[in-house]
């Protein structure tokens, strides 16, 4: 480690990776995926990916006159990784998706032209200061079914790199907590995994854990923290009582995640779904104000659990990658450590709300599979809208563990 005290940062040398088992048996199903890749969500690029298309040719005789500047367009402020996104045509489809469902712009100018997104999509690379993560996103159904047949729970790999793939990490030296990451990463995963808990209580269990974190932070060292949580997952009656007195609220829950629902989906014009919802719910909305039916998300969630016996490790398996993928809890300072679990609630919340709402109609692996991409493709590649959605919690003090428990608890 080298520590430059002018610009007050440190550089580490990222040496392992860090995978889920899924991460290699990946693979495409192709023409069986009813979800293709190039529809339902906006795909966006870099500066370079955007100046790298501007400076191409015109497009062939299948999108007439336009050039690749016509059919990619600049997102207003935007920056990093969605500087600019592809046009989506009426249906929903990537603008360069042909009519035999190949991609055009590879077809005509090779698979380098391709941005990363398109590359490697579902396999996603983040560098952390533990190690850089190799990960798969779940907008993906090869993903889900992967995650739907592991029934014992995700296993971790780690490896070491080989040393031409070894990178340096520049970090501020004001995180201190950087180097007790992986313990924190690690044992929130042990507690999203630990089955002596229903899924609601193992996410207010993390935030019970990271208050507890909270106060740590002027140490470096997150031993003691780690042992307690540790010896508590190993003597889970010592919480049990605390937790159980713990209740939701559905009526807030419902309205919580109603609101969540149109804000997301709709960004991706997903209608049918949010059709889907209102009416399972028999939500109305008249004058901006939301009507539900009290009562009516117990008898549909209910009527979940029948139709679909016990699928929590599904759920478990689902949350357990999109904490990896998140990075999860981000320790750089104590606010973040916490909005970073009101963004794992509200994701986690949101995706029990929809899959119990938009399954009532055709309870099948297939349409709960139909809803979960929809929902990643709309929220996990979207930064902009979850950092919108955290300020929200905090912009109306939504933020408090007591506000997660409904969130996480109905
Ligand atoms: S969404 Fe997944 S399974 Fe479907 S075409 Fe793309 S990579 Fe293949």
């Amino acid at each position: 480690m080298v520590t430059n005290k002018n610009q007050k940062t440190k550089q580490i040398t990222v040496k392992y990776k860090l995978y889920p088992e899924i991460y290699d048996s990946f693979k495409c199903i192709a023409s069986d995926c009813k979800h293709t890749c190039c529809e339902g969500w906006t795909i966006s690029i870099s500066q370079k990916e955007w100046h790298d298309l501007q400076r191409l040719p015109k497009m062939p005789d299948f999108v007439g006159d336009k050039t690749v500047s016509d059919l990619v367009r600049r997102i207003p402020n935007g920056k990093g990784n969605m500087y600019a996104e592809f046009v989506k045509d009426k249906e929903g489809k990537c603008p360069f998706w042909n009519n035999e469902g190949l991609c055009s712009l590879q077809l005509e100018y090779g698979e380098d032209v391709l941005c990363k997104t398109c590359k490697t999509y579902p396999r996603i690379s983040i560098p952390t200061y533990q190690a850089k993560e190799l990960t798969l996103t779940p907008s993906c159904e090869a993903v889900l079914e992967q995650l739907w047949t592991k029934y014992n729970g995700l296993d971790f790999v780690m490896d070491e790199l080989p040393k031409n793939q070894q990178k340096i990490m520049t970090i501020s030296v004001s995180e201190n907590m950087w180097r007790a990451f992986p313990q924190i990463h690690s044992l929130c995963i042990d507690i999203l995994q630990c089955r002596s808990f229903n899924m609601s209580k193992r996410l207010l269990i993390i935030g019970l854990a990271l208050k507890d974190l909270m106060k740590e932070f002027k140490h470096t060292s997150v031993s003691a923290w780690e042992q307690k949580w540790t010896s508590i997952l190993q003597n889970p009656d010592v919480l049990l009582d605390l937790l159980n007195n713990i209740g939701g609220n559905d009526k807030l829950f419902v309205a919580n995640n109603s609101g969540m629902l149109f804000k997301v989906l709709s960004n991706i014009g997903v209608n049918d779904l949010i059709k889907t919802v209102k009416k399972a719910l028999e939500i109305k909305i008249n004058e901006q104000r939301l009507t539900i039916e009290t009562g009516k998300w117990k008898e549909i969630a209910d009527k979940f659990s029948e139709n679909y016996g016990d699928i929590e490790y599904f759920f478990e398996n689902l949350m357990v990658l999109i904490a990896f993928n998140l990075v999860f809890p981000r320790v750089q300072t104590p606010e973040k450590l916490w909005t970073s679990y009101v963004e794992l609630c509200s994701i986690y919340s949101l995706y029990r709300f929809i899959s119990v709402a938009a399954c009532f109609e055709k309870p099948t692996k297939e349409q709960l599979f139909h809803v979960l991409v929809l929902t990643s493709r709309a929220i996990m590649h979207n930064d902009k809208l979850r950092e919108d959605v955290k300020e929200a919690f905090a912009k109306n003090n939504s933020d408090s563990l007591a506000h997660m428990a409904i969130l996480v608890c109905s």
